[in-house]
C-alpha cells in the first residue's frame, strides 16, 4: 500500500515539485496551500494524469489551530502518515533588521519557525513506533540563509532558518529510537516566486554569477534531494543537513 506524505506549501515552488516527484516515486500525496487553491488543485490534477494518488488540503500552517486540523483531514482521508515535508515558509520585503516592525518579526517566527515545529510534533505524536505508530521520515526546508545570514535582506528569516537547521539537529537524535527519520535541504538561490515575495523577482539572475556553479538552481533540484531523503534509500541519514546550492 502506498504511503503518505503530507508537503505543507505545496501549490507552487520547491513544494509543488516535490508532490509530483514524491507522486512518482509512488507515495500518496497530501498537498497543503494557503490560499493558491487553483494552483494546488493544478498539481493535485497533474500528479492524478500521470496515475499518482493527489489531494488538496487548505491550510494555513502558521496556525496551530489550522495545523490540527490539517493533520487530522489527511488522517482521515489517507489514513495514517508516513512522510512530512516542512516546505510552507517565506520572506518578507528586504530590508535591514534596524526597521522591522514586531509584527513582522513575530509573523516570520510564526510561519518559519513555530508552524513547521508544530508540524513535526504532530508528525512525531503519529509515527513514533514508541506510542504504537509505524515510523516515518520527516524533511525540514532550511535555507542557505541559515549559513550567510541575509544581511541587508531578511536576516529574520535567515534567523530563523538557522532554526530549523537546530530542529532538524535536536529532533533526529530525540525520534533516533522512534522510527523516525529527520533531515533538511538547504537550498540555494531557487528560481521560485518567493523572491517577488521579497521585492526583487530577478534576485536569482542578478546573483547567480556568484555562485559557484554561475546560475541559479529549479525547485526540481530542490525536490529530488527530498525525495531521496523521504526514501528509503536514505535509510542511514538522520540529522543531515544537504546543501542544495550550486556550492553557494
Ligand atoms: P514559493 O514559490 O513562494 O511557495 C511557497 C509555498 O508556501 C506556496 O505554496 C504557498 O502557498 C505556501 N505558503 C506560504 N505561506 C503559507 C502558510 N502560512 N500556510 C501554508 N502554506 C503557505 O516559495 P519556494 O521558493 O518554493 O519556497 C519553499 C521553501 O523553500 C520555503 O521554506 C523557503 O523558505 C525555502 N527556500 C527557498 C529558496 C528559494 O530561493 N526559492 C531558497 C532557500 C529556501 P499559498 O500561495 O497558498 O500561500
Amino acid at each position: 500500500m502506498a504511503r503518505t506524505l503530507l508537503i505543507t506549501g505545496a501549490s507552487r515552488g520547491i513544494g509543488a515539485a516535490t508532490a509530483v516527484q514524491a507522486a512518482a516515486a509512488g507515495w500518496q500525496v497530501a498537498l497543503n496551500y494557503r490560499q493558491d487553491e487553483a494552483g494546488a488543485r493544478q498539481v493535485v490534477a497533474r500528479i492524478r494524469a500521470a496515475g499518482g494518488v493527489a489531494q488538496a488540503f487548505q491550510a494555513d500552517v502558521a496556525e496551530e489551530a489550522h495545523i490540527m486540523r490539517l493533520f487530522a483531514d489527511v488522517t482521515a482521508q489517507f489514513g495514517p502518515l508516513y512522510g512530512l515535508v516542512n516546505n510552507a515558509g517565506s520572506t518578507a520585503p528586504m530590508g535591514r533588521l534596524q526597521d522591522f516592525s514586531a509584527a513582522r518579526i513575530q509573523h516570520m517566527l510564526q510561519l518559519n519557525v513555530a508552524g513547521p515545529m508544530l508540524c513535526c510534533r504532530e508528525a512525531v505524536r503519529r509515527m513514533s513506533t514508541v506510542t504504537g505508530g509505524q515510523g516515518g521520515v520527516i524533511v525540514n526546508v532550511s535555507s542557505a540563509a541559515s549559513r550567510l545570514g541575509s544581511a541587508g535582506e531578511y536576516v529574520d528569516y535567515a534567523a530563523c532558518k538557522g532554526a530549523i537547521d537546530t530542529l532538524t539537529l535536536g529532533l533526529a537524535r530525540e525520534v533516533a529510537t522512534a522510527g523516525i527519520r529527520v533531515n533538511a535541504v538547504r537550498p540555494g538561490l531557487i528560481a521560485t516566486g518567493i523572491h517577488a515575495i521579497s521585492g526583487e523577482p530577478g534576485r536569482v539572475a542578478r546573483l547567480a554569477p556568484g555562485v559557484p556553479m554561475q546560475r541559479g538552481g529549479l525547485p526540481e533540484e530542490v525536490a529530488a534531494a527530498i525525495v531521496w531523503l523521504l526514501s528509503d534509500a536514505a535509510s542511514f541519514c538522520t540529522g543531515s543537513i544537504l546543501d542544495v546550492s550550486g556550492g553557494r
